[in-house]
């Protein structure tokens, strides 16, 4: 029987970064995946390591806007009618998280991970030979009206009493930062601070094959096969069944396949997201991503063409696609930003997986001695998997971990 500290279960780039964290720390580890590595969530986000993150995603505040997605008429959420019942009870946790107060208290225990995010990338990213893909000039908001600015304040606020640097700029200011974006442009905010990658995929790939140079195995396998066996954890792999002290479960979305048999049922939410690649129009470019969040997308240059990302669609997580959001967004993209024709006939889907907090879970997986999870990290998988990856690691070999990991435990949920 094959046997190794730990195994790492979903390559995704909480799974490889934690992997790689794990080896980093002289411990023989095991990374298995049904896929090869990046190709799932972590394939296709905005890309944005967004350090500066202070406000989670909220649930609408204003009743126009809760209006516009009921009646699907909303560029922000779209839902599958079938599928409400199921998500309720998580929509109203969500709504109960977003209250003011509450998304204070997010911002004050999120920070310490975020205020690690763009260094542990770049760590990792230098070890890995992977620098090429990294930006280091921020990312710009923009807002088309006076009101949605205004409704800015509480954050930045927030923000500067964190340190965090930003720009206020009006049109003629972001215009010279992105010279191609339209006079739609009222006001934007600029997070010099924030980094961005031209290609997710590529990132996560070089973080495992920096895994593999020091020593680490990259297996495909099932993680459903998960088992208790001697006291230790084992799972069949194609090169057959691996056994470990230690397993770490980083599925992400898929996780409650493998959890909900163990008994282990933590209340994740799916946020299923969208994107397409368009060439710019012209000579027109983009250097760092533009998000517009009153219409509720993201314009991100990367190697294949511009990104443009969407925000969350409530269905269930293999229900067929369905990109409608896309198709409300396109005059608003077109008319922020020169967008030429699509690169692929059909948009991408990714599922991001979401505790109603805002928090992913990064522990123990109580009652089950040497399980631990590391997922749900909802709209910063990429920007938080190197810092997450270090504080599983830290918490694993027993060193004294870089923040409290309290808040992000799944004794949350039992409390
Ligand atoms: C449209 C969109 C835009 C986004 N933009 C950003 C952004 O700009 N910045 C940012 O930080 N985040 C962003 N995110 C969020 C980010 O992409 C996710 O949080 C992150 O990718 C989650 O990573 P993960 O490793 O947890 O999950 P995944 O990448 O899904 O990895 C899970 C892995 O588990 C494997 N797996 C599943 N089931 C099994 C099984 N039974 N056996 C073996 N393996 C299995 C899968 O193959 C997969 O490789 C965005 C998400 C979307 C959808």
């Amino acid at each position: 029987m094959a046997r190794t500290d730990v195994i790492v279960l979903g390559a995704g780039i909480v799974g490889t970064s934690a992997a790689l964290q794990l080896a980093k720390r002289g411990l023989s580890v095991a990374l298995v995946d049904r896929r090869d590595p990046g190709e799932e969530t972590s394939y296709g986000n905005a890309g944005v390591i967004e350090g500066n993150t202070v406000f989670p995603a909220a649930f609408p505040s204003s009743l126009s806007r809760r209006i516009r997605v009921a009646l699907k008429r909303s560029t922000e959420a779209n839902y599958h009618l079938a599928f409400l019942p199921q998500v309720v009870p998580w929509l109203l946790a969500f709504r109960a998280a977003s209250r003011p107060e509450r998304l204070i208290e997010t911002a004050r225990v999120m920070r310490p991970l975020f205020a690690r995010a763009v260094a542990e990338h770049e760590v990792l990213m230098l070890e890995a030979g992977a620098t090429r893909y990294l930006r280091r000039d921020g990312w710009l908001k923009v807002y088309r009206s006076d009101r949605a600015f205004a409704g800015l304040a509480p954050e930045l606020a927030l923000a500067e009493e964190f340190g965090l640097p930003l720009l206020r700029l009006d049109l003629e200011g972001a215009r010279a930062l992105e010279p191609n974006l339209s006079a739609v442009v009222r006001h934007a905010v600029h997070w010099p601070h924030a980094a961005s990658v031209s290609n997710p995929l590529a990132v996560t790939r070089a973080y495992a094959a920096r895994f593999s140079t020091l020593g680490g195995a990259v297996l495909t396998g099932d993680a459903r096969t998960l088992q208790r066996a001697n006291g230790s954890w084992r799972v069949a792999t194609a090169q057959g069944p691996l056994d470990a002290d230690v397993a770490v479960l980083a599925l992400g979305p898929f996780a409650p396949e493998v959890l909900d048999p163990l008994g282990i049922k933590l209340p994740l939410g799916i946020k299923r997201g969208y994107h397409r690649h368009f060439r710019p129009a012209g000579n027109a470019a983009l250097t760092r991503p533009v998000v517009d969040p009153e219409t509720g997308f993201c314009l991100a240059p990367m190697e294949q063409g511009i990104r443009l990302t969407t925000g969350a669609e409530f269905a269930a997580r293999d229900a067929p696609a369905t990109p409608v959001q896309l198709d409300r967004l396109m005059p608003a993209a077109r008319s922020l930003f020169p967008l030429g024709e699509p690169v692929e006939a059909t948009p991408w889907m990714g599922c991001r997986p979401c505790f109603a907090d805002s928090r992913p879970v990064i522990g123990r997986a109580l009652g089950h001695p040497g399980l631990w999870l590391s997922y749900g990290h909802a709209h910063w998988g990429l920007t938080l998997g190197p810092a997450s990856g270090r504080l599983l690691a830290e918490m694993i070999t027993g060193a004294t971990p870089f923040c409290d990991p309290a808040p992000y435990g799944a004794e949350r949920f039992t409390r």
